[in-house]
């Protein structure tokens, strides 16, 4: 594997592997790597003749208040792990060259940025979609894998690169689980004792939600929110960010009863961490 910190670097090796022919599958990433973006990694390599992973934390997809500057790293661990599953480029470039002074262009997807994170994060989706954008210039892939945890993100991604005409496959790949039931994700680094049992609530209320979907058909969406909050215990350390059940291609809210393919989506906070997880019925 070869480590490229350099964009104009990247740029030409991307090149050469053009002219050879060569496919290129390519998984952005923030790094602290677990099995969720390990899993991404092994579809990447079923998919094309060159895998490319990226190791990133872009600032501009966290609002000042977020977590940006304790967000877990582990460069070391991560290269090593990229390594170890045979990856050929590991891309690593500073925030320095990625925004450098007088940076000042935004992507912004209209409306599969407006609800869920989005209308909880705002600015959020800008700042993945802008950077998105560039590591897609960067890097030339034919196909991008993202994972479903961020479920909305995949569809952003997908409008963007709809959108703009861009050559690169979006591809999304299932939610990896913890064996209790929890989503993996970097951020779980910061659930700390009692916090880590807590947390459970988050896929169990989802589940229940599924449930109630199931046993009975043409729920209202708060006959669905009812079954998902049964599960959560609000406190002060317990804060729900949104639950909302959406149409799971527009994101637009359910009218009415649950359809075919509705999107249970939901963001909670346990202490001053962010959990989101989600499930499609
Ligand atoms: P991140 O490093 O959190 O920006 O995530 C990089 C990629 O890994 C994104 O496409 C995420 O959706 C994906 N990802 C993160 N956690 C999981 C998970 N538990 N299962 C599947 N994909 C995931």
């Amino acid at each position: 594997m070869k480590t490229v910190t350099s964009i104009r670097q990247m740029q030409n090796v991307a090149t050469e592997l053009k002219l050879k022919r060569k496919t290129i599958a390519f998984v952005p990433t923030m790094g602290y790597l677990h099995e969720g973006h390990l899993s991404l990694i092994r579809l990447a390599k079923m998919r094309a003749d060159v895998v490319v992973a990226s190791l990133f934390i872009n600032p501009t997809q966290f609002a000042p208040h977020e977590d940006l500057a304790r967000y877990p790293r582990d460069k070391k661990g991560d290269l090593a792990k990229l390594k170890k599953l045979g990856v050929d480029f590991a891309f690593v470039p500073n925030a320095k060259d990625m925004y450098p002074e007088g940076f000042q262009t935004l992507v912004e997807v209209r409306e599969a940025s407006l609800s869920l994170c989005g209308n909880t994060r705002p600015g959020h989706f800008q700042g993945v979609a802008t950077v998105v954008l560039k590591l897609f210039h960067i890097v030339t892939p034919d196909v991008a894998i993202f994972g479903k945890k961020d479920y909305q993100q995949w569809l952003v991604l997908k409008a963007m690169a709809r959108d703009l005409n861009l050559r690169v496959n979006i591809m999304g790949a299932p939610i990896v689980r913890e064996k209790d039931g929890l989503a993996m994700s970097s951020r779980n680094a910061y659930l700390l004792g009692k916090d880590r049992e807590i947390a459970l609530c988050l896929p169990r209320g989802l589940k229940a939600a599924v449930a109630a979907c199931r046993a009975k058909s043409g729920l209202t969406a708060a006959e669905i929110r009812a079954a998902f909050m049964r599960e959560i215990p609000l406190t002060e350390r317990v804060v729900l960010d949104y639950f909302e059940c959406v149409d799971a291609n527009t994101l637009k809210p359910l009218t009415e009863h649950v359809k075919q393919r509705t999107l249970l989506a939901a963001a909670l906070f346990v202490g001053t961490t962010r959990l989101i997880d989600n499930a499609v019925v």
